[in-house]
């Protein structure tokens, strides 16, 4: 019974897969078929509610009504609140001639009520089904605000960590970013079919290479071989597209000296027909204006380029509002390139549902029982635990005791929204618990938690005025001298300082690269202060971003990255800093002595040279500074100590057929139960083009009890060995092959294998 249950159940998903695709098809050419031009193109233009109100949209003169009264507007980004979506929708229905329902997009980044820790943290996790479950929960509360479609995930590599934008994406790992890629999908849309208004669409972006602009800096120049392209950048896009996304969304920058919103070869030839992408191509913000001060061509014609080139949707920029309908009536611009962007908005809008319910994301009722729930709570304190780092433990200073006497301080520590991150817009922003108030509840009222400012967060208020771009910022009154005194005081009184410093919520995200990635200079004075008065001391640092504290790794005593761990991250921070947790977080960026070294990755190729030597004059490096990171990729500790055996193999050669296993045993030599993440590396050590000299190829994280050991296997599959060659295409070539695996990209036990040909 229980096998013909499960084979019927395939019948039907068979069928619901293919069945509506028939009838989408009829239906959305029928609809078309009464579609004017213009009607066409409005459902090409994506405009923003931001500043809708509701109430207004009913009087004459309200723009947003008109366009969307005349069949001139498909979908609407940033239109928060339901009451908001569904008195929108309501003029698309009531309306408009043809009565097509709007879709309502949003950035829904790492939350949406419920902050989880920023992507980049949430990376850090290695869990992908806990990173899975942030886009499910994200998925649920925003579904209940009206939105019905995400600008997520951001899954763009980056090896440069003064781009600002490092903060939202998985960091410099093509294989973990591709696997990151295909948990968030799966978190939002849910089982193909969006059988219930939990589901969303994904978008990925930014296809492609924004995370590789000159120099870090935002929307600048990225030039880059094709080849390392397709080995280095391209998996998490393609992964993403491979796990079903509906939706790709067009990066600013060039690809190949032509802007990716223009870029046919981009949008057409790698994405349609190479990945086999069915969905819509929407453009980043208004970024077909950018195109004429890319300098390509006028606005007309730059019009006309990005829709060839596989644009579908134009966000907010009013190009395809304004340009195509005369560009089609002169006949510049053929009607079958209308009609084919047409059909893909109309089909995401079949396949959501909206045509059978365009009110399915409008149920008023949900957001008092979907917000911020106990459970979404629970998981974002789970995630948040789970995406700390500890860089540093000193003589096992962490964990503390929960009847110490604890001084917090520095800005960070009682601050709301500084423990939210960038890219997150709640109904209140002052949800969050702070740090002081999470030590407490954590140590069930056992802690003392004195509090002190400590500094100001910034070196000077120009500079906070360029961080806040113009907007009101928190500010202390006080001399530097008068607040650095009170922290003094307050730290004398405690047996340890939790110093709460590091970047603040503004200084990552977009347009936010920074050329010194330090502390900013008053948390560092206040540190050495802090470090002269001889307390022991916790750096619990905040950050988007790799920083480059080398001063803080060797002068203090213990350092627990947070990044921005979101609404629960204060309790999440008492969990671990009091051992409830034990931290299992690891980095998935090197962090890097200095800016020097930028651009920095572990999965770099040979040079030809000698790369370690100092007393030798040819070799690659730099005179001031080794080539080392201040943390490698991978790196983070626990507070137990895993030891790993040797690596056996199940054979020393495999055919291009066939499978070996790849076998350690860790060990946890320690005295507290803990997760580990074992890494396995590989690395072609011959080849026809240069490879790296190690690349990420599997992860496990696991769960060890004190004192046990565990094996853990990994298959090598020929899969696993490929890589795009010299003609772009996609092989594993016969040779040997060093297997490594580790806790990090450093610390690395290995043996060899032979992959021969087939017989
Ligand atoms: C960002 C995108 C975002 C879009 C819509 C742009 O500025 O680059 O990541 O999805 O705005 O808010």
């Amino acid at each position: 019974v229980f096998i013909s249950l499960i084979l019927s159940l395939g019948v039907l998903a068979q069928e619901s897969k293919t069945k509506p695709d028939v009838d989408m098809d009829k239906f959305i050419t029928e609809l078309m078929g009464k579609m004017t031009l213009e009607e066409k193109i409005g459902q090409l233009h994506q405009i923003s509610g931001g500043d809708v109100v509701s109430g207004e949209l009913s009087s004459e003169g309200n723009k947003v009504a008109q366009q969307i009264r005349k069949g001139g507007v498909g979908s609407m980004l940033n239109a928060k609140g339901v009451e908001k979506v569904k008195a929108l929708q309501d003029v698309a229905m009531k309306e408009s001639r043809l009565k097509i329902p709007l879709m309502f997009a949003m950035d829904v980044i790492h939350g949406y009520e419920t902050a989880f820790p920023v992507p980049l943290a949430m990376a850090s996790t290695w869990n992908l089904e806990q990173i899975e479950a942030m886009a499910r929960t994200a998925a649920i509360e925003a579904s209940a605000d009206g939105v019905c479609w995400t600008f997520s995930p951001m899954v763009d590599i980056t090896r440069d960590p003064r781009w600002g934008r490092i903060v939202e994406g998985a960091g410099e790992d093509p294989f973990l970013g591709g696997e990151i890629a295909k948990a968030m999908v799966k978190g939002y849309q849910g089982e193909p079919g969006y059988a219930t208004n939990t589901q969303i669409m994904a978008c990925v972006k930014h296809f492609a290479l924004y995370g590789a602009p000159d120099a870090g800096r935002d929307y600048h120049t990225v030039d880059m071989s094709r080849l390392r392209m397709y080995n280095d950048y391209f998996n998490p896009y393609k992964a993403a597209v491979e796990a079903g996304a509906e939706t790709v969304m067009s990066s600013f920058n060039e690809v190949d000296n032509i802007p990716a919103t223009a870029n046919k070869w981009l949008l057409d030839d790698v994405l349609r027909k190479q990945w086999g992408f069915e969905g819509l191509v929407v453009t980043d913000y208004a970024s077909i204006n950018d195109l004429v001060r890319h300098g390509i061509g006028d606005p007309v014609s730059t019009t006309i380029r990005a829709l060839e080139a596989g644009t579908d949707i134009d966000m907010e920029a009013y190009a395809y509002h304004y340009m195509l309908p005369e560009a089609v009536k002169t006949g510049k611009v053929s009607i079958k390139l209308i009609d084919q962007a047409c059909r893909r908005v109309l089909e995401a809008k079949y396949k959501l549902g909206l045509f059978e319910n365009p009110y399915k994301y409008c149920d008023v009722t949900r957001p008092s029982k979907d917000f911020f729930t106990k459970e979404h709570r629970a998981k974002a304190r789970q995630a948040a635990g789970e995406s700390f780092v500890l860089l540093k433990n000193e003589n096992n200073l962490l964990p503390l005791k929960k009847n110490s006497k604890i001084a917090v301080i520095g800005p960070h520590g009682n601050n709301r929204p500084m423990m939210l991150g960038p890219w997150f817009y709640p109904h209140d922003i002052y949800r969050a618990a702070t740090v002081v108030e999470g030590l407490k509840e954590v140590s069930g009222g056992q802690a003392e938690i004195l509090y002190a400012r400590g500094c100001q967060p910034f070196e000077s208020e120009e500079y906070a005025r360029r961080v806040y771009f113009g907007k009101e910022f928190e500010k202390d009154n006080r001399s530097d001298e008068e607040i650095l005194t009170e922290a003094l005081d307050v730290a004398g009184k405690a047996d340890i300082v939790v110093a709460t410093l590091g970047e603040s919520t503004e200084m990552s995200g977009e347009s936010s690269s920074r050329s010194n990635l330090d502390l900013p200079k008053p948390q560092q004075e206040l540190l050495k202060a802090l470090v002269a008065t001889g307390k022991p001391i916790v750096l619990v640092l905040f950050t988007g971003r790799p920083l480059t504290i080398n001063w803080e790794k060797k002068n203090l005593s213990a350092i627990l990255n947070v990044w921005f761990g979101g609404t629960e991250a204060a309790y999440a921070i008492g969990d671990v800093l009091f051992g409830d947790v034990n931290p299992s977080g690891k980095l998935t960026s090197s962090w890097p002595q200095n800016v020097g070294q930028l651009p920095l990755y572990y999965n770099y190729k040979n040079t030809g040279k000698p790369m370690d030597k100092w007393f030798q004059k040819f070799r690659s490096g730099y005179l001031d500074v080794s080539n080392e990171p201040l943390f490698p990729f991978g790196y983070g500790l626990s507070y137990t100590r895993f030891d790993y055996g040797d690596v056996k193999l199940s054979a020393n050669k495999m055919n291009e057929k066939g499978r070996l296993t790849a076998t350690v045993t860790v060990t946890n030599s320690g005295d507290r139960d803990g997760y580990e993440v074992v890494q396995l590396y590989i690395r072609d050590v011959a080849a026809s083009i240069i490879r790296p000299l190690k690349e990420l190829k599997g992860f496990q994280k696991v769960f060890i009890k004190a004192g046990q050991s565990v094996d853990i296997d990994f298959e090598i599959i020929p899969e696993l060995l490929k890589f795009y060659n010299y003609d772009l295409n996609y092989v594993c070539e016969p040779g040997d092959f060093e297997v490594m695996i580790g806790c990090n990209c450093e610390q690395l036990k290995s043996a060899k294998f032979t992959l021969v040909e087939s017989m």
